[in-house]
């Protein structure tokens, strides 16, 4: 919470209670929800909130730092409020996304690449099928 007062300052964001609580619902929810997910969380304490004004919401904290966007092609975007830099794996049968919080350096950007540009970030989502459809079969 001290992080995100910080960072809605520093951008001359208005901390206001409905942003106040997208924000923690986003941190509490550990499924990357989409904006219409987030929506219906926050409706229940502020039922006269439109879905734009929380799309808008999620898509401003994206933009100044607070949340991730995990674009999936043919999907809504889905949000991240962790911003420990972490890993996704994706189960291709439940669509669940899993966070993966693994230190160790998984992918070396190669010389070529890091040569040539200022990388800032790279967003990894491991494909397969998790350890609960596993088992339905
Ligand atoms: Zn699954
Ligand atoms: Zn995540």
């Amino acid at each position: 919470m001290e992080s995100f007062i910080k960072l809605c300052k520093s951008n001359n964001l208005k901390i206001t209670p409905q942003r106040s609580l997208i924000y923690k619902e986003l941190v509490a929810s550990k499924d990357h929800p989409n904006a219409e997910i987030m929506y219906k969380k926050v409706k229940k304490t502020f039922p006269a909130i439109s879905f734009d004004t929380v799309y808008r919401t999620l898509l401003t904290f994206s933009k100044i730092g607070i949340a991730d966007i995990l674009a999936l092609p043919g999907e809504p975007k889905r949000f991240d409020g962790n911003k420990k830099g972490h890993y996704h794996f994706r189960c291709i049968k439940c669509d669940n996304i899993i966070d993966i919080n693994d230190s160790s350096n998984i992918i070396k950007i190669p010389d070529s690449i890091s040569q040539k540009f200022d990388i800032l970030d790279s967003k990894i989502i491991f494909e397969g099928i998790c350890d609960k459809c596993k088992k339905v079969n």
